[in-house]
């Protein structure tokens, strides 16, 4: 089975690992402060503050902006449940703002009449959380001009984007948000195993983060109450987690970052071997707005409304499976799942995300995935959709 998305691991990789493993510290020690200040290099983002999933930098992040009970958080419907759950988790309410049908991204044009109705009805969001789908970044800076006018906080969900750009701005930079959030989930672009980082350019934010993820505990002499004490003494200033990323982790990470860009021009070059060599299918490809690249941490292809009706997307799905092609949704929409429903929410709420959902499907692209490899997905591709 050719899987839709898997990490590519070299020698470099493991001697990393292994050489964190003899030293003296598996956690805590130089190697997370080093992989943190080596991303903030990268993405041109002042603070990093790494963790031990992107779930929990997404929490994080909600932390640090003071999400609390009574407040509203918005994302987009097409994402991985962790976008909305991070809210739940401070006592937020969420909502959705339904995707472009060409981008598959949160509308900016949605999020504007939302806004403006909300606006009268007095439910407007302390924040909101645009998603960059399958490394393609949102029109992010309309979604900013929108934060001035209606005072919201933009926390990106750039799990997918490590790597991506738009208008030349790296993915991840805050140029146009308050934090941004990576995650390095073996399927992502850079892999730590486990692993997730929080980037931003205010320091209040960057200090919050790190003290929510060490359980709100603190040594630096700045913030302690009390002052000319022994070095061991420590004071807990508010209710922490253990979100720590190890140094075993992080070292894995360092040795990923410098293969970033090699990747990322591996995936678009598959990408653009899919683009003309499936392009007279009935299917819709992935359309990158215009001063856009994307990371490609998925390539979607979703089966046009015409030829579903001859040939169901489920179909498609289960055909391709049994000829060994790994693909995938991504996703079901969030509302739509049991504890969403329960929630309130329900079908036809956000058309174009269903739609999406009904007819959707990632199909395999990362680094190591070899011309024969290619050539299977897309004959097998045909195949389904003859
Ligand atoms: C993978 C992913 C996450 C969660 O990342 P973890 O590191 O697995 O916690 C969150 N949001 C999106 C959009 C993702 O794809």
């Amino acid at each position: 089975m050719i899987n839709y998305g898997r990490q590519f691991i070299d020698d470099e990789d493991i001697q990393a690992v292994v050489d964190t493993l003899k030293s003296d510290f598996l956690t805590q020690g130089s190697k997370v402060p080093e992989f943190e200040s080596a991303v903030c290099d990268r993405v041109n983002a002042k603070f990093a503050v790494a963790a031990n999933s992107a779930t929990s930098a997404l929490h994080l992040a909600c932390l640090a902006v003071d999400l609390k009970e009574g407040d509203i958080v918005w994302t987009a419907p097409n994402t991985f449940v962790a976008s909305s759950n991070c809210a739940l988790y401070c006592g937020a309410k969420v909502d959705f703002v339904d995707i472009d049908k060409d981008t598959w991204n949160m509308c900016p044009d949605k999020l504007r009449i939302k806004l403006e109705e909300s606006k009268q009805k007095n439910l407007l969001p302390k924040a909101v959380i645009p998603v960059h789908f399958s490394g393609q970044p949102t029109i992010q800076e309309e979604i900013y001009k929108l934060s001035k006018e209606y005072n919201f906080i933009i926390i990106e969900d750039a799990s997918h984007s490590i790597g991506s750009s738009r208008n030349n701005e790296p993915s991840g930079s805050c140029k146009w948000s308050d934090i941004a959030i990576f995650s390095f989930h073996p399927v992502k672009m850079i892999t730590t195993g486990e692993g997730g980082m929080a980037l931003t350019n205010n320091e209040e934010y960057a200090k919050k983060m790190d003290l929510f993820r060490s359980h709100g505990i603190s040594r630096d002499s700045n913030i302690l109450e009390k002052n000319d004490l022994p070095k061991y003494y420590y004071e807990q200033h508010s209710l922490g987690y253990n979100y720590r990323m190890t140094d075993i982790h992080a070292a894995l990470g360092i040795s990923q970052l410098r293969k970033l860009d090699k990747f990322i021009d591996t995936r678009n070059k598959i990408a653009s071997r899919y683009n003309t060599e499936l392009k007279e299918l009935p299917l819709d490809l992935p359309c990158i707005a215009e001063g856009n690249k994307s990371s490609y941490h998925l390539y979607v292809i979703k089966v046009k409304d015409t030829f579903s009706k001859q040939k169901s997307r489920d179909k498609i799905y289960s055909e391709l499976i049994e000829m060994g092609i790994g693909v995938n949704l991504h996703y079901l929409p969030v509302h739509l799942h049991p504890y969403y429903r329960k929630l309130g929410f329900c079908d036809n709420q956000y058309p174009v995300s269903e739609n999406y959902a009904d007819n959707a499907l990632s199909i395999p692209i990362f680094y190591s995935l070899t011309k024969d490899q290619q050539t299977k997905v897309i004959d097998s591709i045909k195949q389904a959709l003859k």
